[in-house]
């Protein structure tokens, strides 16, 4: 058919159809007659482009415009403008390379989930995938890689990068496949997983090498066998790389943990004999010193105290009852012995010169020879007094003969009253000061009663003007050493120093109590923690400029000490055992350091 037969043919088909006879209605038509494709390409495409911009712009207006803004430029036959304009809707731009192959991805992520790895389960699984959905949300393209990095740590050896692969894995085959590839970015990410591994395993074993030689070692501090044994199994951890090197440590460990428990064990042992000791002692001696009052009380006090069942707290306070104790009876005890000695002598002086006046008088000398056999026998000063008032009622009846001896009698009379009056008033002040001391007798500084009250009235004092306090615990360091070579006394004198040179340092406000043996515990009201370690390094700087002399030799006296800040409302049994664990760090890392504590949780 000629084209202008065509023309013809349409416009008559045009005209039986009836249809309007617009340029588009007449291209149809003619093109059904000439047998042509409906429509050309590049109307269907610049129409379908139409559409789905026109549609994108119900939601975003940016759509409608670039729609128009196309039309325009077709209009114009304007090719430059117009691929720019539809360059521009395309999601192409410099990062994309990394975009997301979701499909894959999501495919992969279920097979991983599916998959049963070694020490992960499903929920916990779930739990680190719900925790990078939420992270990553508003990220699709970092949302998907840290998918990619999750899923691929779950597994072994199956770390497939999916990110913009366009060869998509349709089989597990096919994802090993890729696995294998082994393009660089993807060992990559296996040997940073394998790292971290690595990392965690060698955190694992310092953990357990520390808790070997801070919590078994020390449980063997006597016995060196033991000792050699658990440092070669340390040094066997330290060394142990393969499964089998770890294992056969477990197996050392196993047998190390059990000898340390059956060494728990005697120790809890001995160290109830040790009280059963203490307790016998204790009462044998309250037996032995009958007729001291003063002594019993004390020693009801410790009985007391040992009777409870035992801790570190009521171990101390027995001890330092029975240092003043010790103490109060040695120095009471030649006093009182001396002033009886003295008394009895001068009654049996005074009565065997009365004797030999009365001479004649045979009815008191048989009386006087019955008050001295008196005399003689008792030690109890209240039966020496009741014997002289009864000599002196008789001698009152005496005759004249006895006149002169009656005015030397009544001499010494008051004299031993005097005397006897002294004794009663020393032991009545040291039945007082026992009750009420506060202060250690050879330091100075407060006793374990003193501490008790000044603790009750700073932490009070604290709490109502909400102002910071700390706590030091002090323990010298080898102090046994410096009662070893030095004697006794000597580390007396030692503690001594230490609390003076303390107690220059401290502020008046602050408090010095000897908590106990060679411990000593400081409260600083006011300070915080860090100014507490500034004041307690302070007096360990002193220590060593103001030595400690013996013998004309300087002697260098150390210190650890731990320090914890009171939190408001704490009581002591809080702040206490923080700065006891510090003091512990402190000694465990070398001694002569103070050290603070960790915050209170
Ligand atoms: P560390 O550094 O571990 O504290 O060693 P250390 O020798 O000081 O050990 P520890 O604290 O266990 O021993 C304290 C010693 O102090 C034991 C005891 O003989 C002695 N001690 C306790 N109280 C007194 C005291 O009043 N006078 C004297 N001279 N020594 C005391
Ligand atoms: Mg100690
Ligand atoms: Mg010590």
């Amino acid at each position: 058919m000629t084209p202008l037969e065509l023309a013809r043919q349409t416009l008559m088909q045009l005209s039986k159809t009836q249809s309007p006879p617009t340029p588009d209605n007449y291209r149809l038509v003619y093109n059904e007659i000439a047998g042509l494709e409906a429509e050309d390409n590049g109307t269907m495409l610049s129409k379908a482009l139409d559409k789905v911009l026109n549609d994108l712009g119900k939601d975003k207006p940016k759509y409608s415009a670039a729609a128009q803004k196309i039309s325009t430029f077709v209009k114009k036959r304007d090719s430059a403008n117009l691929e720019n304009q539809i360059r521009s809707l395309l999601p192409i731009s410099a990062g994309d390379d990394d975009s997301v192959n979701w499909s894959t991805l999501l495919r992969y992520l279920l097979k991983q989930l599916d998959l049963n790895h070694n020490g992960i389960t499903l929920s916990r699984k779930k739990e680190g995938l719900s925790r990078v959905l939420i992270n990553f949300a508003s990220d699709p393209n970092q949302l998907g890689q840290k998918i990619q990095a999750l899923a691929t740590s779950w597994g072994d050896g199956q770390a497939v990068m999916i990110v913009n692969d366009a060869a998509e894995p349709v089989s597990a085959e096919a994802e090993q496949s890729v696995a294998q590839e082994s393009a660089p970015e993807k060992r990559t990410m296996h040997m940073v997983d394998e790292d971290t591994q690595l990392r965690v395993a060698m955190a694992w074993r310092d953990l357990l090498i520390r808790t070997i030689s801070l919590v078994v070692l020390p449980q063997f501090a006597d016995i060196p066998v033991a000792i050699s044994r658990i440092e070669a199994l340390i040094a066997q951890a330290q060394k142990s790389n393969t499964i089998e090197e770890v294992s056969d440590v477990s197996e050392s460990l196993k047998s190390a943990l059990l000898r340390a428990e059956m060494q728990t064990d005697s120790q809890h042992r001995m160290q109830d004999a040790l009280v059963q000791m203490m307790r016998l002692l204790v009462s044998s001696m309250s037996e032995l010193t009958l007729e001291d009052k003063w002594l019993h009380g004390q020693i009801a006090i410790v009985q007391e105290i040992i009777s409870e069942p035992l801790n570190l707290d009521s171990v101390y306070s027995a001890e330092s009852s029975l240092k003043e104790l010790i103490f109060k009876q040695s120095s009471l005890k030649p006093g009182l012995i001396a002033a009886k000695e003295t008394l009895k002598g001068m009654m049996s002086t005074f009565v065997s010169g009365l004797a030999d006046i009365t001479e004649s008088t045979g009815t008191y000398q048989i009386k006087i020879a019955e008050y001295q056999k008196q005399i003689s026998e008792t030690e109890d000063m209240t039966q020496l007094n009741d014997i002289l008032k009864s000599l002196s009622g008789d001698i009152h009846t005496m005759n004249a003969d006895a006149q002169q001896s009656q005015s030397a009698f009544t001499d010494t009379q008051k004299k031993v009253e005097e005397a006897e009056r002294k004794i009663n008033e020393l032991t009545t002040k040291l039945d007082y000061i026992s009750e009420v001391a506060h202060e250690d007798f050879l330091t100075g500084a407060l006793n374990r009663r003193g501490l008790d009250e000044a603790i009750e009235r700073e932490f009070e004092r604290a709490d109502r003007h909400s102002t910071a306090l700390s706590l030091a615990m002090i323990d010298i360091d080898h102090f046994k050493k410096i009662n070893d070579t030095m004697g006794h006394s000597t580390g007396d004198v030692a503690l001594a120093h230490l609390a003076k040179v303390v107690k220059s340092i401290l502020r008046s406000t602050d408090v010095l109590a000897r908590y106990g043996g060679e411990e000593f515990v400081i409260l600083l009201p006011g300070s915080k923690q860090e100014d507490a370690v500034n004041v307690i390094t302070g007096v360990q700087r002193d220590l060593t400029k103001n030595f400690f002399m013996h013998n004309s030799e300087r002697v260098l006296i150390t210190f650890s000490a731990g320090v914890s800040e009171r939190m408001p409302g704490e009581g002591i049994d809080a702040v206490l055992p923080r700065a006891d664990a510090a003091l512990y760090l402190a000694k465990q890392s070398g001694r002569n350091r103070v050290v603070g504590a960790e915050p209170s949780i």
